[in-house]
C-alpha cells in the first residue's frame, strides 16, 4: 500500500482482498518503527493491540459487517483516554497511568472497525504551539526535520504527514489541530463546538477543548468525522442537534455544493499574515474560477483575542489540573513528610514549565480582587469576538482566512518569549473563542514548507464547509505533495 493513499483507495482495497488488514497493519507498524525514530511523533505505539484489531477488521470484511473505516489504521492523541492503553497526555504527570476506559469519539472510531496502532505526541496537556513542551521530547515536522511540526497536536500531524497512518485524531482548543496541519501540509478538522464528545478528553480548558482529525484530504477528515461526532449524554455540553446536522457530512463522499457561496475574507487576518500571503490568493482565485464570490468583511476584536483566551483556558486549566495531587491521579512524589508536601513535590515534579505557567497565570486571574479586572474582562471579550463572526456571517456563507502568521519555526525560536509564541495563535483562537467550526488545508510552498489556509464556517455548517473545501481541493493538489521521506 502506497504511504498516504486516501481512506477510500485503501477501504477499496481491502473490500477486494488486494491486501488484509493484517498486512495492512504490519506494513504501518514497520513504517512506524522506521520513522519514528527520527520524527518521535508517537509516544506509544502496541503491536499486540494493533494485530489483534486488524484480525477483527479481517473478520468483518469477510462476514459482510465492515464500514468503510473497518482495518483503516489510525493513531489517536495521547490525551484521549483507551481502555488499557497508556495515556500520558504528553506529561510526566500521567507518564505512568494506563486509562480505565474509552473515550467516547474512540470508541466510535473503534466500533466503526478502525486500527489503533498508538498514542502520537502532543504538548503537555495541549499546552503549546510547537510540541516542544511534552515531556516525551519535541517532534520533527517531517519536511524539514529541525523545524517544529506545530502543536499541540503535533505528532498527529506529523504521523500523518509522513504516510504512517492516514488518518490521526487531535483536540483543538485555540488552534491545535489547525495549525500543525498546516505546518505539515495536511487537511485538519475542528468540527464546531460540542459536536465531538470530550468524554474521555483529558481536559485542559472544557469550554474550548474540541476533538478532531487529521487526513489526507477534506473526503478522508469528513469520512472520519461522519463516526466521531454525536450526542453523547456523557458530556454535559454536547450538542443533540445530531441527526440534521450530521446528514450534511455524509459517508459517501462529501458531495457538491448546490451553488456557489459568499466568502468573507476577514481583513484585521490578512493585516497580520507575513509568509504566504499569495497562497491564500491561490485559493481565492480557485474558488473564483469555480463561482465563488468574495467579499472584506470586519472581525475588529481580533486583536484582543489572544490575550482574551490565554485567560480564559488558563484559568479553566488551573481548576481542570488541580486533580493531578499525587493522591487520585498522576505523579506521586516519593517519601513525603506531609500531606501539602506531597502535593507540593509532586505537582512540582509532575507538570513542566509551560503548564505551570498556566496553572499560575490562571490561578492569578481567578483570585479575589482580580477576578473582575481579568476573568471577567476576557469572557466579555470572548462574547465580543463571537458576535463579529456573528455579524460577518450576515453577509457571508463561510470565511477564508490563513491558518498561522508564517510556516513552521525551527526548534527553540520561541523560547525566551512566550508571549510571542502565543501570538501565533491569532488567527485560529478568535475561532475557538466562538465555538465555530474550521478546517486548515494545504493551499501552497512557501520556501520548500507547506502554508495552510483556514475556512471558517458558522456554528454547524459543517456542510458547506466540507464541500467548499472539497471543491478546492478537486481543482488543486497542494493536499497531494508530500514530504521527502524514505519510501
Ligand atoms: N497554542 C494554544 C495554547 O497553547 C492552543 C493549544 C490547543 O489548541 N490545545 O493554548
Amino acid at each position: 500500500m502506497e504511504p498516504r493513499a486516501s481512506v477510500r483507495q485503501i477501504a477499496g482495497d481491502l473490500a477486494r482482498g488486494d491486501c488484509s488488514s493484517v498486512e495492512l497493519a504490519e506494513q504501518t507498524l514497520d513504517r512506524a518503527a522506521r520513522l519514528n525514530e527520527s520524527l518521535n511523533c508517537l509516544i506509544t505505539v502496541d503491536e499486540d493491540r494493533a494485530l489483534a484489531a486488524a484480525r477483527r477488521a479481517d473478520d468483518r470484511l469477510r462476514n459482510g459487517s465492515a464500514t468503510p473505516l473497518t482495518g483503516i489504521p489510525i493513531a489517536h492523541k495521547d490525551v484521549f483516554c483507551i481502555d488499557g492503553w497508556r495515556t500520558t497526555c504528553g506529561s510526566r504527570m500521567l507518564a505512568d497511568f494506563t486509562a480505565p476506559y474509552t473515550a467516547t469519539a474512540i470508541q466510535r472510531l473503534i466500533d466503526a472497525g478502525t486500527v489503533t496502532v498508538g498514542k502520537t505526541n502532543m504538548d503537555e496537556f495541549a499546552m503549546g504551539s510547537s510540541n516542544e513542551t511534552s515531556y516525551f521530547g519535541p517532534v520533527a515536522n517531517p519536511w524539514r526535520h529541525e523545524t517544529v511540526p506545530g502543536g499541540s497536536s503535533g505528532g498527529s500531524a506529523a504521523c500523518v504527514a509522513a504516510g504512517i497512518t492516514p488518518l490521526a485524531t487531535g483536540t483543538d482548543t485555540g488552534g491545535s489541530i489547525r495549525q500543525p496541519a498546516a505546518f505539515c501540509g495536511v487537511t485538519g478538522l475542528k468540527p464546531t463546538y460540542g459536536s465531538v464528545s470530550r468524554y474521555g478528553m483529558i481536559a485542559f480548558a472544557s469550554s474550548l477543548d474540541q476533538g478532531g482529525v487529521f487526513g489526507g484530504s477534506v473526503d478522508d477528515v469528513a469520512l472520519a468525522l461522519s463516526y466521531m461526532a454525536g450526542f453523547d449524554p456523557r458530556d454535559s455540553t454536547s450538542s443533540e442537534r445530531e441527526d440534521a446536522w450530521l446528514a450534511g457530512v455524509p459517508r459517501h463522499g462529501v458531495g457538491e455544493l448546490e451553488e456557489p457561496l459568499t466568502v468573507g475574507l476577514p481583513k484585521e487576518f490578512f493585516a497580520h499574515i507575513s509568509d504566504g500571503a499569495q497562497h491564500l490568493d491561490g485559493v481565492r482565485r480557485a474558488l473564483e474560477r469555480l463561482g465563488f464570490r468574495f467579499r472584506e468583511v470586519s472581525l475588529p476584536h481580533t486583536d484582543a483575542a489572544v490575550a482574551a483566551y490565554y485567560i480564559v483556558a488558563g484559568a479553566e486549566a488551573s481548576t481542570n489540573l488541580s486533580r493531578y495531587d499525587g493522591v487520585r491521579f498522576g505523579h506521586r512524589c516519593s517519601g513525603p513528610a506531609s500531606l501539602e508536601d506531597l502535593y507540593e513535590r509532586s505537582r512540582s515534579e509532575g507538570f513542566g514549565a509551560e503548564v505551570k505557567r498556566r496553572i499560575l497565570t490562571g490561578t492569578y486571574a481567578l483570585s479575589v480582587g482580580y477576578f473582575d479586572a481579568y476573568y471577567v474582562k476576557a469572557q466579555r471579550i470572548r462574547r465580543l469576538v463571537r458576535e463579529d463572526f456573528l455579524r460577518a456571517f450576515e453577509t457571508v456563507d463561510l470565511l477564508l482566512a490563513p491558518v498561522a502568521p508564517g510556516t513552521a519555526f525551527p526548534r527553540n525560536a520561541f523560547a525566551e518569549d512566550p508571549v510571542a509564541m502565543y501570538s501565533q495563535d491569532v488567527f485560529t483562537i478568535p475561532v475557538s473563542l466562538a465555538g465555530l467550526p474550521a478546517l486548515s488545508v494545504p493551499c501552497g510552498l512557501h520556501d520548500g514548507l507547506p502554508v495552510g489556509a483556514q475556512f471558517i464556517a458558522r456554528h454547524f455548517d459543517e456542510e458547506r464547509l466540507l464541500k467548499t473545501a472539497a471543491a478546492y481541493q478537486c481543482a488543486t493538489d497542494w493536499h497531494r505533495q508530500r514530504p521527502a521521506l524514505p519510501p
